[in-house]
């Protein structure tokens, strides 16, 4: 294209986690002149932030391998069902050493501001420190929880002693031996750090302000035979998520909890439960996420074995949910996670009942006493989906700012595009498909690709979609979300985060349809010539 080769790149992606490695890898192989830029020093995304001990993948690791490659297939052994951050990390280096990434890779370079600059129709970039990049086309493969949230308490930074966040945990091997821990959060991450640091610090005290709903990882070793099994087997795997409505590995049950006999479902229950990974969550009875009272009956399945695996009956009591049922809220999966709480080193502090009051020289002190620590741990999740946007000035036409017209309604088209915002995509951006990570990422990076394909290949200048088709595909996020027990809790997957200034409110900012359907009306979408789009 005239003009286009003056800029700097064709396409800048920024980050390069499990998405935009591949991005990269898809966009090269057409010719495009692609810079990735990275705010850590490697690639990894997720898997390079989130290193704190314990950290594993929750979904069985071959279904988060990409496909696209027979040769990356065979070449990489997976050593555990779930595999723990270190291999993960190890995985997604192997792709980009066997692929030749790195070589356009820019590390250490967090991105600030991405401003569209109309007359020239292309996007200039800033990178914090001051270098600026000019390209057509900018893909933001920034991830959904990878913008870190400490608590809203008093002076966090005041404490004498060392403290981590779990999404920007340090690169040094942190001991806790000998040490008197604190823990602050108990969702999927503080729940993996709990296990971990239970078995080595002097006193661990967890400070809970809601339980979670925890089910059983049932990890295990993967052998070499194993391995060649599981590597025969990728392709039924693959169309074993293609078919599911997560793209996951589990299927929801085709039956009601409601329509079996009691005997019928606590045999059903016991099974999933003593499955692997999201058995229990994702393959569970058609009705119970919908249904109030197959809700609570689940629930109180789940209730019974906390009760069950935890000693002390008020402890027990303490960790069970009574805010929201089962699988309302994402699910951590733990190893003998209740069991901790039977260690004389452990302590529960439930802060419903004795809520912060704030961070002290010496540790946190509560409405009822102050705790000595030499070690916190904020296990207190992300401002998610649209908390690592908004911490970038994004400003399409006409100045305007992504966060602020966020702020009033959100409206995306297929959870990729932004109506205003023109060769503008997000791999996952909000409103997207609520998916296996991988295959999500996977799907969404060709359908851009070629996208930007047939924009090029076509001699155009600019896309963007519709308003109108953006406002439908929204809408059509809201309905398909309202039936569901889950958009009635406050979680991150609900858009709140208690921390963050605005996000008290719940908004839709996860599709909920399915996997096999949304892959459909994007392949529809491009089969008709992208009919929602407007191309200048
Ligand atoms: P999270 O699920 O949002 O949990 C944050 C925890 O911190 C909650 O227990 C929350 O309590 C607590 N918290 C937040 N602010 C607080 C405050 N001001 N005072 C006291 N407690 C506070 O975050 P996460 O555990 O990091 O997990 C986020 C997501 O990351 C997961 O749901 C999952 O999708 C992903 N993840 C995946 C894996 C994996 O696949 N292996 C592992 C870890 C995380 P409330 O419940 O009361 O808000």
């Amino acid at each position: 294209m005239p003009g286009y080769r003056d800029l700097d790149y064709d396409v800048v992606v920024v980050g390069a986690g499990v998405t935009g490695l591949y991005q990269l890898h898809c966009l090269r192989k057409l010719g495009f002149r692609v810079r990735v830029l990275e705010a850590g020093s490697d690639v990894g995304g997720t898997w390079y932030w989130n290193r704190y001990p314990g950290c594993r993948f929750d979904s069985e690791s071959y279904s988060y391998s990409y496909s696209f490659s027979q040769e990356l297939l065979n070449e990489w052994d997976w050593t555990e069902h779930f595999s723990a951050q270190p291999q993960t990390e190890r995985y997604l280096q192997f792709v980009a050493d066997k692929f030749d990434l790195r070589k356009d890779i820019q590390f250490s370079s967090r991105v600030a501001s991405t401003v569209f600059d109309e007359e020239h129709s292309c996007w200039e970039i800033t990178v914090e420190g001051g270098a600026q990049f000019r390209c057509r086309f900018l893909i933001m493969s920034i991830g959904h929880l990878s913008a870190p949230t400490l608590p809203n308490i008093e002076n966090i930074a005041k404490f004498s002693g060392e403290w981590f966040h779990t999404g920007l945990w340090p690169k040094e091997e942190v001991t806790f031996s000998c040490k008197d821990v604190a823990v602050v959060g108990t969702g999927a991450s503080g729940v993996q750090m709990i296990q971990e640091i239970s078995k080595t610090a002097k006193s661990l005290t967890v400070f809970q302000r809601n339980p979670n709903w925890c089910t059983p990882l049932h990890n295990k070793e993967i052998s070499k035979s194993e391995m060649q099994e599981i590597r025969k087997n990728y392709p039924h795997i693959f169309q074993a998520c293609g078919a599911s409505g997560g793209g996951f590995v589990h299927t929801t049950e085709d039956r009601n909890a409601l329509d079996v006999t009691e005997e019928e479902r606590e045999k059903f229950w016991e099974e999933q439960y003593a499955k692997p990974g999201f058995s229990m969550w994702l393959g569970n009875f058609k009705d119970v996420y919908i249904d109030r009272e197959a809700n609570r009956l689940l629930s109180d399945f789940v209730a019974r074995k906390i009760r069950d695996r935890v000693v002390d009956e008020k402890t027990a009591e303490l960790l069970i949910p009574k805010d929201h049922g089962f699988g309302t809220k994402r699910v951590p999966q733990e190893t003998f996670y209740y069991e901790v709480y039977n260690q004389s080193n452990v302590r529960l502090v439930s802060l419903s009942e004795t809520p912060f009051e704030c961070v002290t020289k010496k540790g946190i002190k509560t409405t009822d006493r102050e705790y000595e620590f030499d070690t916190i741990v904020y296990a207190t999740g992300f401002d998610a989906i649209t908390g690592s946007f908004d911490r970038i000035d994004i400003r399409g036409v006409n100045g305007r700012r992504l966060r602020e017209s966020w702020r009033s309604k959100i409206v995306t088209f297929l959870g990729v595009q932004v109506p205003d915002f023109p060769n503008f995509f997000m791999i996952p951006g909000p409103q997207v498909l609520f998916a296996n990570h991988t295959r999500l990422a996977e799907f969404n990076v060709e359908w851009v690709t070629a996208l930007i394909k047939h924009v090029d290949g076509k001699g155009l200048t600019r896309v963007e979609p519709r308003l109108d088709a953006a406002e439908d595909w929204s809408n059509h996020v809201e309905e398909s979300g309202k039936e569901l027990l889950i958009n009635e809790v406050d979680s991150w997957m609900s858009g709140v985060n208690s921390n963050v200034e605005g996000k008290q409110r719940r908004v839709f900012v996860r599709y909920d349809g399915i996997w096999p359907a949304y892959r459909k009306r994007c392949r529809g979408i491009a089969s008709s010539g992208y009919q929602e789009l407007q191309f200048s």
